[in-house]
This record gives C-alpha cells, sequence and structure tokens, in this order.
C-alpha cells in the first residue's frame, strides 16, 4: 500500500471505528459462533496473488465480527499459523490441523519470548523424564535444573543466552566452523563431555540466518544427534525464515523435520508490523505442562476441548497479531511475498559487487539473503570509525557485528521500498566516508607519523579517535 492509498484506507478504518462506537449497543456482547467457526470460511492456504483492500476489508464484518475479539483471534491464529507451515515448507507436524493433535503454532511478540518459551518447556520435559528416570538419584527440581545443560553457537543471538539466564539453567557457547556454522561433530563432543561430568544435557538452539553474518547451522547434522540424545531443537530463524517462502532458498531447511519448536519474527523481513513473532512446537503438551493453570474465573464450556492459548504461553490475553498477518499475506499474496525476497535479496547483491568493486573494503563472510557484511582493510578501528561517522550522519543506519576477530558493518535490506537507487546512494555515502577517512588518516600519518596502521597495520598501533558504542549482537 503506498502512502496515497494508505491515507484513503486509514479515514476508511478511523469512519469503521467511529461507527462500531455508535453501534456499540446494538451489537451482542458474546459471540454466537461455535468452536472452530472460522477454519471453513477461510481458504486452505494464501491466494497466489495480492487482494485489493476493499476485499479484505469487507471480510473483517463478515468473518471476524461475529467472533468478536474471541474466539476470533484465537482462530485467526490458528489458522494463519497452519497456512504458514506450508508457506514456508515446514513440517507438517507443526500444524494444529495434523492428525495427531500435538503440535501448533502460536503468535508471540518476539522471538526472544519465544525461544524462552521454548527453553522453558524443554526443561519441563527434561525435568518429567528425570523424575521418572528410577535408574537417576534425582533429588528435587532445584536440583535436578541445576544439572541441566542446553547448546547453542558462538553466532547466536543473545536472546538465548537471556532465556537461560531467566530460567537459571547452563548454557554452553559451542564453536562454529569456518563459515559461522555449528555443526554435528561440535555438539555431540560437547554432550559426551557434560554426561561425563554428571550433568543433563536437553535443549539446542540452531540459528538459521545468524544475527551477525547470517551463518546457518548445520541442522541436517545436528537434528539426528538431537533425537539421539533426546535434546530439544529449537530454531532459531527470526530474519531468515521469511527466506522459506522461496523454494530455491530452502537448502538451509535440511533436517527441519527434527526440530521440537521453530520461531519466525514475521516483522523482520515479511512486512507485517513488529511485534509479530510465529513460534511452533511439534508437541504441545511440554509447553501446556509449563504454562497451564486453571482457576475458577478461566474456565469455561468448551475448556479441555478447544485450543486455550493462555496454556502456550505467558500472557493470559491473546493479542490479535493474526489480524496484521492476515492483511499482510492476502495483501501481497504468495507471489508478491516471494518477489518481496528475490527482490531485496537482488538489491543486496547489487550492494556487494558495488562493495566488491572497492580495494579499499573486504567482505570477510560470505554473503547471504538481504544481508552484505563489509569492513575496510586493515584494523577494526578503522571500520568502527566508519560506522560511527555512517550513522552520525543519519542518512543510514547501518549495525556493528563480529566476523571472528574482525569488525564488521552490516548492510541489510529488508524494505519493500528500498530501490537500486536507494542502495546506490547508499554506498556513495559509504564509499565517501571511506575516502574521507582514508584520506584524513593518510593526513594525519604524514604529520604524527601515528597511524602507519591504517592500511594493514596491527589493530593496537592505531591513535584513531573512536566513540561508537560497538554492542553485542
Ligand atoms: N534471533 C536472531 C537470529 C536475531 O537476529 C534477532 C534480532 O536481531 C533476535 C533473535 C531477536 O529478535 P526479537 O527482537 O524478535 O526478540
Amino acid at each position: 500500500m503506498d502512502a496515497e492509498e494508505y491515507k484513503v484506507r486509514g479515514k476508511e478504518m478511523v469512519d469503521y471505528i467511529a461507527a462500531y462506537l455508535t453501534g456499540l449497543r446494538d451489537r451482542p456482547v458474546i459471540p454466537s459462533v461455535r468452536p472452530g467457526y472460522l477454519r471453513p470460511l477461510l481458504p486452505p492456504g494464501p491466494a497466489q496473488q495480492g487482494e485489493p483492500w476493499e476485499r479484505i476489508f469487507e471480510d473483517v464484518e463478515r468473518l471476524i465480527m461475529p467472533g468478536a475479539s474471541n474466539p476470533a483471534s484465537t482462530e485467526l491464529q490458528i489458522v494463519m499459523t497452519d497456512w504458514l507451515v506450508n508457506m514456508l515448507s515446514l513440517p507438517d507436524t507443526f500444524r494444529h490441523d495434523h492428525p495427531d493433535g500435538c503440535g501448533g503454532g502460536v503468535i508471540q511478540s518476539s522471538v526472544s519470548e519465544s525461544t524462552m518459551l521454548a527453553l522453558l518447556a524443554a526443561r519441563t520435559r527434561a525435568l518429567t523424564q528425570l523424575r521418572g528416570d528410577v535408574s537417576q538419584d534425582i533429588g528435587n527440581d532445584a536440583l535436578l535444573n541445576s544439572r541441566l545443560v542446553g547448546y547453542t553457537s558462538d553466532q547466536a543471538h543473545s536472546s538465548v543466552l537471556k532465556a537461560s539466564l531467566v530460567s537459571l539453567v547452563r548454557l554452553r557457547s559451542l564453536p562454529t566452523d569456518l563459515e559461522f556454522s555449528l555443526c554435528g561433530e561440535t555438539l555431540r563432543r560437547a554432550v559426551e563431555e557434560d554426561r561425563a561430568q554428571g550433568l543433563v544435557p536437553f535443549f539446542v538452539c540452531a540459528t538459521l540466518g545468524t544475527t551477525g553474518v547470517c551463518a546457518f547451522d548445520n541442522m541436517a547434522e545436528l537434528g539426528p544427534i538431537c533425537r539421539q540424545e533426546g535434546l530439544w531443537l529449537h530454531v532459531d530463524a527470526a530474519y531468515a525464515g521469511t527466506a522459506f517462502l522461496c523454494p530455491e532458498l530452502r537448502d538451509p531447511l535440511r533436517g527441519v523435520e527434527f526440530a521440537d519448536s521453530f520461531v519466525v519474527n514475521m516483522g523482520k523481513w515479511m512486512m507485517v508490523n513488529q511485534d509479530c513473532a510465529v513460534f511452533w512446537v511439534a508437541d504441545k503438551r511440554s509447553l501446556q505442562s509449563t504454562f497451564c493453570v486453571e482457576p475458577h474465573y478461566l474456565q469455561h464450556e468448551h475448556s479441555g476441548s478447544v485450543i486455550d492459548f493462555m496454556h502456550w504461553q505467558i500472557p493470559l490475553t491473546v493479542r490479535f497479531r493474526s489480524l496484521k498477518l492476515w492483511f499482510v499475506i492476502r495483501s501481497f499474496g504468495l507471489d508478491g511475498l516471494q518477489d518481496h525476497v528475490r527482490r531485496t535479496n537482488k538489491l543486496a547483491r547489487y550492494f556487494e559487487s558495488l562493495v566488491r568493486e572497492d580495494p579499499h573494503f573486504e567482505i570477510p563472510a560470505k554473503s547471504n539473503l538481504g544481508l552484505v557484511v563489509f569492513r575496510l582493510q586493515g584494523p577494526n578501528e578503522l571500520t568502527k570509525t566508519l560506522l560511527r561517522r555512517l550513522n552520525e550522519s543519519q542518512q543510514l543506519f547501518v549495525a556493528p557485528a563480529m566476523a571472528g576477530e574482525k569488525f564488521i558493518i552490516r548492510f541489510v535490506i529488508t524494505s519493500q521500498f528500498t530501490t537500486e537507487a536507494d542502495v546506490l546512494r547508499d554506498w556513495r555515502l559509504v564509499s565517501q566516508a571511506a575516502t574521507d577517512l582514508l584520506q584524513g588518516s593518510a593526513a594525519k600519518d604524514d604529520t604524527s607519523g601515528m597511524e602507519t596502521c591504517i592500511v594493514g597495520g596491527r589493530e593496537e598501533e592505531t591513535t584513531l579517535d573512536h566513540q561508537s558504542q560497538v554492542k553485542g549482537v
């Protein structure tokens, strides 16, 4: 939707809300629909082509309003998360309507919260198994908890560490290979070492599309080990998950059939407003036994026979995040969403080609999807200064990361509005800032003799001023 249409549609929406408020007393207080009313009214999956807003908006009154905020919100969430399983080519066991009835998706605010849910569910599963294992000298839950150990890679997002801090379980950060990917052998060795120490391995968080360089952990290797060792495999595909809309980009999904849970943040790349992370589990029972509390005031006539997301998450109230997901999926259609992914990837490759043409720069890690990581040749201080100057210019925003020992700048394209001209403009800003920096440094070098390090020197020798706040990713 462009700005002009947005103006028109926004006004229509305000009128709709005003009419709703005016007619509020004429609407039923409690919806008259039966559980499961919505699915038969919706198609089994998204349309190939995008639909005009009029048609989508008509369906709000026709399909959603009769179900009021609930059950409509729960039911749309169920259908949207099922649609997305197929759209992203995830295992069918993640669908609510899978015949074994164990799995399903739930929409959370963020990947960070979802990863915490996964870790807590994995902990419940591990503690339940330990309590049932007569060969173990078990002790109480606190003691058991202290024996648990989870794994992730040294490239994982800090939210995995946060989840382990909240749940007081040990987390090991395992080294990645030259492509920044966690492989099976590393995990196997860590599990063996920990078992020998009397610890209980229980959880692995693999990343598909790491924050730093968009690397992919090797799920085809990790998956079978997790299955064999009884470890819960959680997959953080926060950003890169959207790429799996395109069949040609699904290679990193090999091994996904071993995943116990999987999460994608639809606000990162799928053009959904922030606050929409879709989190799937293959078996909801551990999640439900983690969160199920049923005080009298929350029981209702369908308790136990319908999906109650309050038993899948921390909040009681189900937010209507599925609505914006439905709007976006219908507005673009599958073709439009795939085009978006392909177009932004192509723009990233264009940026990458511009960087590669300039000998002052290097690309220290393989560029994947819409992300290009680059740095100035030479000590890290140079790239840090460049990053600070670029962001201070307020004409573009780039974020830092580390690729091994190398400080890198991340350039990522996710917006439907970015054009080739924008990318070229950004590159010119980067290139000009680099030229200014290198010339300024060379001039200083002439006068002070202190900065012989600037091209190819050692980092410790530089005197370049840098105040940039280099935060963890
Ligand atoms: N995981 C990865 C791989 C990320 O790149 C990010 C954010 O950049 C996150 C998790 C955190 O996502 P959220 O903001 O949804 O918690």
